[in-house]
């Protein structure tokens, strides 16, 4: 039986996520342990993983949009003092 360490419901459907993969290994002297979850349906899994594809590309176009928006605003704060 495969331990679960902590309870990880899925985020579409709330079922407790199984764990499917379990890593140790040793960074700088201590043992890491990661764990790969996933929803129990895997049609469901299918979806999540789509979700959080198209969050992390969403959160990756806003991270540019803010660091393109200081850029403008710095470059106009410049102009200003000149
Ligand atoms: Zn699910």
């Amino acid at each position: 039986m495969i331990q679960q360490p902590q309870k990880n419901p899925c985020i579409r459907c709330g079922k407790d996520r199984i764990t499917v993969d379990v890593h140790k290994e040793k960074i700088g002297g201590s043992l890491v342990t990661s764990t790969k979850t996933a929803c129990p349906d895997s049609e469901c899994q299918a979806l999540v993983d789509l979700l959080l594809e198209k969050e992390r590309l969403q959160r990756e176009r806003l991270v540019n949009m803010n660091q393109q928006h200081i850029f403008r605003r710095g470059r106009k704060k410049t102009k200003n003092i000149h």
